[in-house]
């Protein structure tokens, strides 16, 4: 009985996939190619698919498969057992769901967009404020509906980072809190000041997409089997392995977001690449989480791409991209490439004083979630620890709280993957180096091949067969901590800012 039962569930959920794929194709194409006129009619398409997805995945029918094969789950190979798992948590999660609460979650959704844009634009918090309220709520009735009796934000996170909680994220961001802090004293006490010249000038824009594509096919990009386009906010996307959709954007005044924009959505092209194609459509087929998607794109972005041995080797052709830069040595770029300032704007952050941004965004997030802050006082909130962590106090709403598209989406949650992706991305590439001898002579002879094999044997192609707890015991020996991070970050930190 369960064998063809569990073909069943393979079958319904091939179809499931393949709606979700025609919508990610379709979010792309608005991003990307759609002209601005198509904005109305394209809403109308999503929001019906997106309708078509929610009605299949709650139909009575596959609720009552995975229901049943829940109840007959021993008879299963361990490999069924956890696709099933999955399987069973996306249906009953989305089954709890009313639709009626869903509909006004999309709604509240484009009301609160609308309306922190208006606010962002006049810099005005009182603005947004009802409309934020009246999204919390929503998300605070989701999590009642969703959770499985714990705290409302766990059920929230939940959607993001599976079986992630905030037990586990406290102790972890406040000992990343404990390491960064006093770093970032140690940058602003230092007389050192980084030139940023090898980045900051005047560069053309073709000449830094050419080095930055070399560089993302030299990372593995198979570019048979993804693209590269431009967009107003750097995305990676598609349908899986075999189409991959990477998106940048470029800055004549600074390479930098352009050129560690591209390697960073390359490292989540890799990691979709790497993904088993043949599971494509089936429930264990697809990333596990976002911090562990988030950890591939900071590994190459921050522990490849800010090395030495990464600019050894493309320093030349760096240079020759730019002649501008005749003259200048490895260890300026790498210097300039690895420079600290804190500053109001979390998207501009240097590797450092990043996670002080998403600490502080977690703390808040939370105790809104929690009922432990009013919407009201969130400002005030933001700007005292933003003076306190990073030294810096935003001078109007649009450059604090104001700042980021998350909320206003209802993305409660979300935000924590980036710092664990960062540790995450640390305690890999400390095994990587342990695994790989002679790592850093490799990059300097432009060999990024074995890296990313490695990567795809051990993380990549084993799709969501682990969660990201198992995955990162498997690979690294060890639960998820801040000690790799800490050590990547300080030999730097006391490097650079001695
Ligand atoms: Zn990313």
């Amino acid at each position: 009985m369960s064998k063809a039962a569990y073909a069943e569930l393979e079958a319904k959920w091939a179809e499931i996939k393949d709606l979700e794929n025609a919508a990610s194709i379709l979010g792309w194409d608005q991003e990307v190619m759609m002209p601005g006129g198509g904005a109305p009619a394209r809403a109308h398409t999503l929001a019906t698919l997106s309708g078509v997805i929610h009605d299949r995945t709650t139909n009575p029918v596959l609720v009552k498969l995975v229901q049943r094969l829940h109840r007959a789950r021993k008879s299963l190979s361990p490999r069924q057992r956890r696709g099933l798992e999955l399987a069973h948590s996306k249906v009953m999660k989305a089954t709890r769901i009313p639709s009626e609460l869903a509909r006004k979650l999309s709604m509240q959704e484009s009301r609160g967009l609308e309306t922190w844009r208006k606010a962002r634009q006049q810099r005005s918090f009182k603005l947004f404020a009802d409309e934020l309220s009246k999204m919390v709520d929503l998300k605070r009735e989701q999590a009642r509906l969703t959770g499985r009796g714990g705290p409302a934000y766990d059920a929230l996170l939940d959607d993001f980072e599976p079986g992630m909680t905030m037990a586990v994220l406290d102790p972890l961001l406040d000992a990343l809190k404990g390491v960064t802090v006093p770093l970032v004293q140690q940058v602003i006490d230092s007389k050192v000041k980084v030139d940023l010249k090898p980045f900051v000038g005047r560069f053309d824009v073709e000449a830094q997409r050419g080095f930055a594509r070399t560089v993302a096919v030299a990372m593995g990009i198979d570019l048979g089997r993804g693209r590269m386009d431009l967009s107003t906010h750097p995305f990676c996307g598609g349908i899986g392995p075999d189409d991959v959709r990477m998106t940048s954007r470029y800055d004549a005044r600074d390479q930098r977001g352009g050129l560690f924009g591209v390697i960073h959505e390359s490292g989540h092209g890799l990691y979709e690449q790497g993904l088993t194609a043949a599971r494509g459509r089936l429930p264990l087929g697809g990333a596990i989480s976002m911090a562990v998607h988030e950890s591939q794109s900071r590994l190459w972005e921050n522990n490849v791409a800010r090395s030495r041995s990464f600019w050894k080797h493309w320093a030349p052709k760096f240079k020759q991209a730019h002649p501008q830069l005749k003259g200048v040595t490895v260890e300026q770029i790498w210097r300039a490439a690895n420079a600290i300032r804190p500053s109001f704007i979390r998207v501009e952050a240097d590797e450092l004083t990043y996670n002080l941004h998403i600490i502080l965004r977690y703390e808040l997030e939370r105790d809104l979630v929690e009922g432990r802050l009013e919407v009201k006082d969130l400002p005030a909130a933001w700007n005292d620890t933003m003076a306190s962590m990073l030294g810096v106090r935003p001078k109007h709403d649009a450059d604090g709280v104001l700042q980021d598209i998350h909320w206003a989406m209802g993305l409660f949650g979300y935000f924590p993957t980036y710092s664990l992706g960062n540790l995450y991305a640390a305690q890999f590439m400390e095994s990587a180096r342990k695994a790989l001898r002679g790592l850093e002579k490799r990059f300097e002879k432009g060999d990024f091949a074995t890296l990313r094999g490695w990567l795809a044997e051990n993380i990549h192609r084993h799709d969501r067969i682990y969660t990201a707890e198992q995955l990162v015991k498997r690979v690294t020996g060890k639960p998820l901590g801040v000690e790799a991070f800490a050590r990547h970050i300080r030999s730097k930190v006391n490097e650079i800012y001695a």
